[in-house]
Parts: C-alpha cells; sequence; structure tokens
C-alpha cells in the first residue's frame, strides 16, 4: 500500500499513524480534522479545567509531530462524503483521491436529551478542546454549576470544576453515580468521597429542562423539583458518529459494523474507536480506541493479518484522592456469577469480585490502588482463584 486516508485525529487515528509508519516508514498519510488543534488526549481537558495543564500543556502531538513522519495533516477540514468504489474523500474545498485504504476514526459525539430550554447562555457539552476551554472561562464567571449526568465524565469535570473554585453539582436521573462501572454500593461510597471534597450529587432528579431567560438560570426535573445554577453542563452520555458513513451507503447499527478486520462493508474502508461497532460489541474508552485502530492499520497495510479478540473494559477514575477502577464484569444478571464483596465504610473503601467457575471476571476497587492492580491482573491472567478465596484483596 502506497497512500492511506485517515478521517478523524484523536487516539484511534494517531494510534493508527504511529502503527502504519512502524509497518510502513515510506507510507504516505492524509490525516483530515475537523477540529481546529492538533492531537491532544481527551483525559487531559478534565486536567485542563481542573487548573493542572495549560493549554499548551494539551497538545500531544502539535504539527511538527506530523510534519516529522511525512504526516499531512489537514485540521479545520470536514470531511463530508466518501465515495466507497473509487475511495475517494470530499471536503467543502477539495476532492482527495488516489488511497488505496481509508479509515474512519471518527469517533463520538455528546448525547443531549431532548431537554427545554437548551439554546439559553451557558449550556455546555464536553467533548472537545473548544468544550473545555468554553467551560473553564464560563466557570469564572459562575455562582454554581450543575452537571447533568452522573458517568465517569460529569464526576470528572464536577471535581475539576471544584479545584478552580466552582460550586458543582451532579445531578441524575438513576440511583447511584457511574451506573455502568458501579454497584449501589459502591456508588455510596463514592459518594462519600466526592461530599468530602465539596462536590454534592443528587440522585434520581430526572431533568426535563434548562430554565432561565436569556440566560441559564437553573435546572427543572419531572417531578417538578428545581435547581438553582447558572452553568448546566449536560453529560449525559455519547453516541458514535454514524453521519458520513451513512451518506456514504456503508452498513450502520449503533455504530459504523466493522468485522474481525475492522473492514467496513466496503473493501478496504475501515474504522476504529468510539465509531466502530464490532460483533455487537461496543465501548467508548481508549482501550478501544487503541486496539481497534492497531488492528485496522494492520489490515490496511496487508489485509488478513490481524484479527480483533475483543477488549476487557477497564474505566479509572481520574480524580485525585479518590481511587476507583472498574473492570470486566461488574453487574450480575445470572446464576452461573457470584460476587465477593468487602466494605469499609470509615477506611471509605470498597472492593468486589465478580466469579464465574473460580475464575474472577470483573470487580471494582474504590480506595486503594494495590487492590485496583490485583483485581486487574486476576481478570487478565483468569487464574483459577479456588484457594485464595478469603485473600482476595490482599495486594501481594
Ligand atoms: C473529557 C473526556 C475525558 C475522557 N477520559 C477518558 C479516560 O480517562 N479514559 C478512557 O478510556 N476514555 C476517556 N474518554 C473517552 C475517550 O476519550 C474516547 O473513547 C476516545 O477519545 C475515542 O477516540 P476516537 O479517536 O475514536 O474518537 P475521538 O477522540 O472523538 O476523535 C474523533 C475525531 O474525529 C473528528 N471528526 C468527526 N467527524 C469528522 C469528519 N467528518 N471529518 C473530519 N474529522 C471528523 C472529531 O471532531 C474528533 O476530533 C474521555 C472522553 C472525554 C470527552
Amino acid at each position: 500500500m502506497t497512500k492511506a486516508g485517515i478521517i478523524g485525529n484523536g487516539v484511534a487515528a494517531t494510534a493508527a499513524i504511529r502503527e502504519l509508519k512502524t509497518l510502513d516508514s515510506d507510507i504516505k498519510i492524509d490525516v483530515f480534522s475537523d477540529e481546529r488543534h492538533a492531537y491532544y488526549p481527551k483525559p487531559s481537558l478534565m486536567e485542563y479545567v481542573g487548573g493542572v495543564r495549560t493549554q499548551e500543556e494539551v497538545i500531544r502531538y502539535n504539527q511538527d509531530w506530523y510534519e516529522n513522519q511525512d504526516v499531512n495533516l489537514h485540521l479545520a477540514t470536514p470531511v463530508t462524503h466518501i465515495d466507497a468504489g473509487i475511495r475517494s474523500l470530499t471536503t467543502p474545498s477539495k476532492i482527495y483521491t488516489g488511497y488505496d485504504a481509508l479509515l474512519l476514526a471518527v469517533g463520538s459525539y455528546p448525547f443531549v436529551p431532548p431537554f427545554e430550554g437548551l439554546d439559553k447562555k451557558n449550556v455546555h457539552v464536553m467533548r472537545t478542546f473548544d468544550d473545555a476551554i468554553d467551560i473553564k472561562e464560563a466557570v469564572a464567571g459562575a455562582g454554581r454549576e450543575i452537571i447533568v449526568g452522573g458517568g465517569i465524565l460529569g464526576i470528572e469535570l464536577a471535581a475539576g470544576i471544584k479545584k478552580i473554585g466552582g460550586d458543582p453539582i451532579v445531578v441524575t436521573n438513576v440511583d447511584r453515580l457511574l451506573p455502568i462501572q458501579l454497584d449501589g454500593g459502591a456508588s455510596e461510597i463514592l459518594r462519600m468521597h466526592l461530599e468530602n471534597m465539596g462536590v454534592t450529587s443528587l440522585m434520581g432528579f430526572t431533568c426535563t429542562g434548562v430554565v432561565g431567560d436569556d440566560a441559564a438560570a437553573g435546572v427543572v426535573s419531572s417531578a417538578g423539583d428545581s435547581i438553582d445554577g447558572d452553568l448546566i453542563v449536560i453529560a449525559t452520555g455519547v453516541r458514535s458518529n454514524v453521519e458520513l458513513a451513512r451518506r456514504s451507503n456503508l452498513t450502520i447499527r449503533r455504530g459504523i459494523e466493522v468485522d474481525r478486520f475492522m473492514q467496513t462493508s466496503a473493501p478496504r474502508i475501515y474504522a476504529a474507536g468510539d465509531c466502530a461497532e464490532c460483533d455487537g460489541e461496543w465501548y467508548g474508552i481508549i482501550p478501544w480506541a487503541l486496539e481497534t485502530s492497531k488492528i485496522a492499520a494492520r489490515n490496511m497495510i496487508d489485509h488478513g493479518s490481524a484479527r480483533f479478540e475483543g477488549i476487557t473494559p477497564a474505566n479509572t477514575l481520574k480524580v485525585a484522592g479518590i481511587d476507583l477502577t472498574s473492570i470486566g464484569k461488574v453487574h450480575i444478571e445470572t446464576p452461573e456469577y457470584e460476587q465477593i464483596i468487602s466494605v469499609d465504610r470509615e477506611k471509605g473503601t470498597y472492593y468486589k469480585a465478580v466469579i464465574k467457575g473460580n475464575v474472577v471476571v470483573g470487580g471494582i476497587s474504590l480506595g486503594n490502588r494495590q487492590v485496583a492492580m490485583r483485581i486487574r491482573q486476576l481478570v487478565t491472567k483468569a487464574a483459577d482463584v479456588t484457594d485464595i478465596r478469603a485473600s482476595l484483596f490482599e495486594p501481594e
């Protein structure tokens, strides 16, 4: 292969560039991003909001990184159409042709429920560097910040806002925080830690709208409750960016459908990261983006050379002072799974291992990094734990 086109410039795209260049240093690559910034890792945005990083420190790969590898980076250049038959790309100013393989690494976008009043000033989402810049600026003039959504993004953002002097409250429609990664017990301990840091969270608040005149002045719930606040951030999940693929007649499910080689329904057109769905599996996390893009890149060079075998999803909450990791299966729905739980409210720790056939297949560790590493190891090794059940949470 001599020429590759990559649409998107997030972690999936940059991991693919590294892999392509390792396999073939002569390959020509065009990268198209609809953003104005070069590559930044999204977790750094939280550090920017929390005052740990400057804007300059957020950018991981500047233009030089691309130039040094002979990669053409087209910033602020959205791809609006792909001709799958001849693998050409249309942008607002030009049509690019001659690609041997293409990679869609277009990520995902924030899902915003159809709330009333979304058009008011100071209602934000948090996805891009520009979103983070806007939110940080808005915190400076805000009295109280309301984060709608109690997932990882919402909690990390609230902690960052607190760090720079804000007064955040997190509201969620369900009965616990991080509902995908935690059970009720772990969520309770997490809430305790957050309260101690000055981050309030309110469960069972089904937000239906933003109130205020020109600018946001608060949110209301389906039960008629209201909370005052002048900065609202909606963090209610993400959806894959599938529009470009749909318009280009590629097969779509929840994400862009790919096979185990990360190939879409069109030959030599691949997808990876948040936008890709493989065999019904999809995660909006960095480990997924890294693994799927590596597989895609290998197949772009030599189709059939690498097969995706799945990942074990893992999430770590990045809030200073709170050590929280959730890995693999944490919710039990059927009898073949059992769970071992150890809680110490005084110490603020919560450990859980989910076991199937004497093998740990998932778990939660809140409050101790060593235990988190231990659970991670047990899950990764898939070792038989029959003889160590009593000491599962004792760090080695
Ligand atoms: C603030 C924040 C913090 C996070 N922290 C973590 C974390 O700690 N750990 C973790 O595992 N995950 C985290 N995530 C999730 C993680 O960042 C994503 O899973 C990851 O970024 C997905 O990478 P991607 O390359 O698939 O997509 P993205 O990073 O979304 O990149 C896709 C890029 O493609 C661009 N694009 C879209 N359409 C077009 C088009 N038509 N033409 C050109 N460009 C286009 C988009 O603008 C975007 O720049 C975080 C997410 C956010 C928002």
